[in-house]
């Protein structure tokens, strides 16, 4: 059953219309993934967009003709295994979306499963719809954890984000990285790559919501959906009018907090340790102080 989870309201001039697939938005949602499908509907309104989200999910067509763009979030091996057995129904539909240059924003799981093959934590493998080239191995009793900046040298855009996953995918010749690894892991932690981009599909594995976070990727999606439906040379308010003061630099940077922990020895000594990812240096530092007990 398709249905409609966001809406623009009615009482607006609306110059456009956007109407975006949240493929599998009930079972793939992880990490505040959701919160792309607010940025989006954010930016869209801002450009004069009436914005309709429609989850579709197992059992339901996927009607390639109706949508300007999808969004395909990440989640868990357990649900990343029901959408795997229903995506296959899908496949031919969003080989051609794709193919017809359409907007594809695929986080985690979903950029995975866009792929030809993803070996769960388990070790168990799983078939991707194998629309794109790349492929996604596991790794034992490990997870990518953290914080992550990338570049992309083609827009000269930087991204900021938030990485957890097992996976580590490694792409194919003819997909492009959707940017390279400033600090952080990456798509598998080896070439320096991080996420896909391929014609008008972006893949990543940013979680925090990756668009909240960088304004400048929402607008460029946002805008490639209108350009796509209304035309290459339509007016559209620039970024810089509509969403530069969002997301101040500083912000942009913020890093996620460093673990601290206190021990206690039952004996003479009590220590109080504090340990912090220094990312300046790329190294844990830790600092330690030792009180007598009395
Ligand atoms: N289950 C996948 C992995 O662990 C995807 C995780 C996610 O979407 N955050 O690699």
């Amino acid at each position: 059953m398709i249905y409609t989870s966001l809406k623009s309201p009615e009482n607006r001039d609306y110059t456009y219309d956007l109407n975006v697939a949240h493929l599998y938005g009930n079972l793939l949602n992880t990490y505040g993934d959701n919160g792309n499908v607010l940025m989006i509907k954010y930016v869209g309104e801002k450009l004069g967009a009436k914005m309709t989200f429609d989850i579709v999910s197992v059992g339901d067509d996927f009607d390639k003709d109706h949508y300007d763009m999808v969004f395909f979030g990440g989640g868990q091996d357990y649900e990343q295994s029901i959408v795997a057995k229903d995506l296959p129904s899908k496949r031919d539909a969003i080989g051609q979306f794709i193919q017809d240059n359409k907007v594809i924003l695929a986080i985690c799981g979903g950029f995975q499963l866009l792929g030809q093959y993803y070996i769960q934590a388990n070790g168990v493998r799983i078939d991707g719809i194998g629309v794109m080239g790349h492929y996604t191995l596991n790794q034992e009793n490990n997870r990518y954890i953290g914080d992550i900046k990338i570049h992309n040298e083609e827009f000269d855009e930087t991204y900021y984000g938030f990485e957890n996953h097992q996976g580590r995918t490694f792409l194919s010749d003819d997909e492009k990285p959707l940017g390279k690894v400033v600090y952080g892991n990456g798509n598998n932690k080896e070439d320096g790559t991080e996420g896909v981009h391929y014609k008008n599909v972006y893949g990543s594995y940013f979680h925090g919501p990756i668009l909240s976070r960088n304004a400048n990727l929402a607008y460029r999606l946002v805008t490639t959906a209108l350009r796509n439906k209304y035309g290459q040379d339509i007016e559209l308010p620039s970024y810089d009018d509509i969403l530069s003061s969002e997301i101040a630099e500083e912000y942009a940077d913020t890093k996620s907090v460093s673990l601290f922990f206190i021990s206690i020895s039952k004996d003479v000594f009590s220590s109080i340790c504090l340990q912090f990812y220094d990312y300046q240096s790329l190294k844990w530092q830790s600092y330690q102080t030792r009180a007598k007990f009395v």
